[in-house]
């Protein structure tokens, strides 16, 4: 039987020991090879520990080459990677926490208290440094017994869970497969002509597919050493870009490179490509950038659910403000509310079907039955037009999503927060145009008639109870909040009454 761990089709490619993953300005290398041996010796350790393909790990750690290594661990297991964003915490752990079930957890020392008192599984921790209670079992063993320890998986077997969410404020666990991997990782590959002699920056944090499949699976798909940055900062990214052909960004990241006024064409000059995704690109930065640089940024759109759905070309034009044509392999239609395919230009929801798209949510089988049509395609919630070459632009959200810094941020759960500050009577959330964060986090709060709130009481409250990308960078006060004849929000009117003012 063919073997479908995405893990396997990684060793194929592993062309040799030269190619390596360093981290912060090079201090640490590890060749292709060792990624196979430490692999496999975490491999061996979670498995010691009686943790059984299929099995759920959640893993909430700072970026580092051992995190990394942690996850490819667990591809080669078989064992379901569960990724937490560093950010999350008490409340939104727990969740997570009782709806995965995991049977391991491997988080920060920091949170080792806390993952115990939640969980009844096995803690182990791991640092940004790499130290922590995970201990590699070493093994004396020759590659191809190293490569013998990949378990067999089918297609469809899951090989990560991402939460994400919905407007309802309850996140869900999207089941990624091996096979869903391959084939975005594959189709990616070839549509941005990855060649011999890349390197790639990578500065994304790798609990969101962005940066952990996008960027990380196709370095080592080609076999592509790594600049492996532990976090986004401007000086360092611009110190590094030299020494690198492909850089991955969300938006924030490229306008912030613009703020720097020693990011030009000689920083560039080696390099091959720019994507950005995530959250939409401003033509003006797209612009920007092409006149500081010289390089045109390949825009292209994908989500947790599906992967990469489209993107600009690398050998065609690339268009501002769109998201480029659909992937080979992937078909999307735009459809009216009666699920009919809209006309050119018209705007109506997207659907996305192909090899790609996601199994479901976890345990919410009633949610992802929802979310597909009777053809199979998966609404993506997004709304979007194409234009007459077949170049998709998104004009919006359905839900009201807030992408704050590439990050998604959920109305509902900050609202829920902020209503029981004493003194509040309701809220609202909205996202407001940003130049820096995309959309900023924004707060519209009606008082209790003798309370007397400010923005900075709200904004504290905030600080101790959610991630930080979650606080509002905004609050404004106002005597109700306007409503339809229903009863719902209008949060378009507050979308353009406040967006004026920040
Ligand atoms: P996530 O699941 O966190 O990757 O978020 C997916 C959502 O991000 C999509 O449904 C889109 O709304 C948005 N998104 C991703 N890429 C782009 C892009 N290039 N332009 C605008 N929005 C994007």
């Amino acid at each position: 039987m063919a073997n479908h761990n995405i893990y396997h089709l990684f060793r194929q490619r592993f062309a040799d020991e030269s190619a390596f993953i360093c981290t912060g300005q090079g201090e640490v290398q590890y060749t292709y090879g060792d990624l196979e041996r430490l692999s496999a010796e975490i491999a061996r350790q979670l498995a010691s520990m009686g943790i059984n393909p299929g099995d759920r790990v959640i893993v909430q750690v700072e970026k580092s080459a051992m995190s990394l290594m942690v996850y490819f661990g667990c591809l080669r297991a078989g064992f379901v990677y569960l990724p937490l964003n560093t950010a999350y915490q008490r409340h939104e752990i727990e969740y997570f926490v009782t709806d995965a079930e995991p049977a391991l957890v491997i988080c920060d020392p920091a949170n080792e208290e806390l993952y115990q008192k939640l969980t009844r599984c096995p803690v182990l921790t791991l640092d940004g440094e790499g130290r922590g209670s995970l201990q590699p079992i070493p093994e004396s063993y020759t590659a191809d017994t190293v490569a013998g320890d990949i378990v067999t998986n089918d297609a469809d077997d899951i090989a990560v869970i991402l939460y994400t969410s919905g407007t309802t404020g309850q996140p869900k666990g999207a089941m990624i497969s091996h096979g869903n991997l391959a084939a975005n990782g594959l189709t990616l590959h070839e549509a941005w002509r990855w060649q011999p002699g890349d390197i790639l920056l990578h500065a994304l944090p790798i609990f969101h597919i962005h940066g952990l499949f996008v960027a990380t699976h196709l370095a080592v798909l080609n076999s592509s050493p790594m600049l492996f940055l532990n976090r986004f900062d401007p000086a360092a990214v611009i110190a590094a870009l030299p020494n690198a052909t492909v850089y991955m960004g969300v938006p924030t990241n490229y306008t912030r490179l613009l703020a720097n006024s020693s990011f030009d064409k000689q920083v560039c000059r080696n390099m091959r490509l720019f994507t950005s995704g995530s959250a939409p690109l401003l033509v003006q930065t797209f612009k920007e950038f092409e006149a500081r640089t010289g390089h045109c940024i390949v825009e292209r759109y994908g989500m947790t659910e599906t992967g990469m759905n489209t993107s600009n070309p690398v050998d065609g034009q690339r268009k501002p403000g769109t998201v480029g044509p659909p992937l080979p392999g992937v078909e999307a239609r735009i459809v009216d509310s009666s699920n009919h395919q809209v006309p050119v230009l018209e705007t109506g929801d997207l659907l996305i079907r192909g090899a790609n798209v996601f199994k479901g949510y976890w345990r919410k089988p009633g949610k992802t039955a929802q979310e597909f049509d009777p053809d199979g395609f998966f609404r993506t919630g997004d709304l979007a037009l194409v234009d007459e070459d077949g170049y998709i632009s998104l004009v919006g959200r359905n839900k009201d999503l807030i992408i704050s810094g590439g990050l998604n941020v959920y109305p509902k759960e900050i609202e829920s927060v902020i209503d029981q500050i004493p003194g509040v009577m309701e809220s609202a959330v909205i996202g407001i145009p940003d130049t820096d964060f995309g959309e900023a986090v924004t707060a519209v709060v009606v008082q209790d008639q003798d309370a007397s709130l400010d923005e900075a009481i709200i904004i504290s409250h905030l600080k101790t109870t959610l991630a930080n990308f979650k606080v509002a960078k905004h609050v404004f006060f106002v005597t109700e909040l306007p409503r339809n004849t229903m009863g719902k929000v209008q949060k378009n009117v507050l979308r353009d009454q406040f967006s004026q003012h920040a």
